[in-house]
């Protein structure tokens, strides 16, 4: 938090940019690839949201990684987060109840939270069985939302531990990929991608794949940021709604960066009443050339020892309330 944010994703300037291209061949035979990473955030997101987005996704022949909250479902205690600047305009933006629904609103407050894990097994075990990539996004979404940015080591441990342990219940074996939930990381938390064994993870936005340096501190797990925005962040902001926001990601998505993209979706969103938006992005990204894959298969790609180091530091993007992940500039880039 202490320097300056990273440019924002676009704004990167040319030596960075060109250093950058100039170590990540992503355009294979197939096409340049753009990952989709799917954030499950809900009992319902995981029940209702995320079987409809593998039939859409199997109707056009793309592949994704399917990121769980695998712990409590305690989404209304994010009631919390009204008393905080620019979260009314939001909820107001994007409708948050319509989205949600009221029970998932009341879970954790008048009602109590399912775990999502215990009652999803089945769920998520097809997902895998489907031929999907799935990780981690986190054990209580809610939780570590609101508590991560000022946490302690123990409390940041105890949280991506539970999350992994479920993890390692449900699917018999240990997560490979982690994407922080609502991109919050700490110091901690960057210590354990790497300590916890992850080969890459999509904590971050940003502008192309790198190696994480947070306060000049090297983390060994590659980060995989998101680099469009998602469909909250858009919809409600500069005449953007549902008629016209596919419209508008596929005119940021009209010329293919050598380093790809990586898109965040929301079963609560893109798996419920913004289906119709999800489908035309399938298709006009595939009209477009891209290779929809997960992000097992984009990291695949990547020569790893030749990903640059960036700083990491939370700041704010447009559309989105308080700061988050972000990718910030070369680290020592003269010497490399
Ligand atoms: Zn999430």
């Amino acid at each position: 938090m202490s320097n300056s944010p990273s440019p924002p994703p676009g704004s990167q300037d040319d030596d960075t940019l060109a250093a950058a291209l100039a170590t990540q061949p992503v355009s294979g035979p197939e096409g340049p690839r753009l990952a989709l990473k799917v954030d499950v955030d809900t009992y319902r997101g995981t029940r209702d949201g995320v079987p409809r987005l593998m039939e859409a996704l199997q109707r056009h022949g793309a592949g994704a990684t399917f990121l769980f909250s695998l712990g409590p479902d305690h989404t209304g205690r994010a009631i919390r987060r009204a008393f905080r600047p620019g979260f009314a305009r939001k909820v107001q933006r994007s409708s948050v109840l319509s989205h949600y629904g009221l029970t998932t609103l009341l879970y954790g407050t008048l009602l109590p939270g399912p775990d999502i894990g215990r009652r999803c097994e089945a769920q998520l075990r097809a997902v895998r069985d489907a031929g999907f990539e799935v990780g981690v996004h986190t054990w209580d979404h809610v939780r570590w939302q609101d508590g991560v940015a000022g946490a302690s080591e123990a409390w940041t441990r105890h949280e991506m531990e539970a999350a992994c342990n479920r993890f390692a219940d449900i699917f018999k074996e240990a997560p490979r990929v982690h994407g922080a939930a609502g991109w919050q990381m700490n110091r901690h938390a960057w210590r354990l991608t790497q300590r916890l064994g992850f080969d890459y993870c999509s904590d971050t936005r940003g502008t192309h794949p790198f190696v994480p340096l947070y306060e000049a501190e090297i983390m060994g797990c590659p980060q995989l940021p998101t680099t469009l925005p998602t469909l909250d962040e858009l919809i409600g902001l500069d005449g953007l709604g549902p008629e016209n926001v596919a419209d508008h990601l596929l005119r940021l998505t009209a010329r293919a960066p050598p380093t790809g993209h990586v898109y965040t979706l929301h079963a609560e969103l893109e798996g419920g009443r913004l289906a119709p938006v999800f489908d035309a992005l399938l298709a006009g990204w595939k009209a477009q050339g891209w290779t929809l894959v997960s992000l097992r298969d984009y990291f695949d790609t990547l020569s790893a020892r030749d990903l640059p180091r960036h700083e990491v530091a939370m700041a704010a993007v447009p559309g989105r309330s308080g700061t988050l992940a972000l990718q910030g500039g070369e680290f020592l880039a003269q010497f490399a």
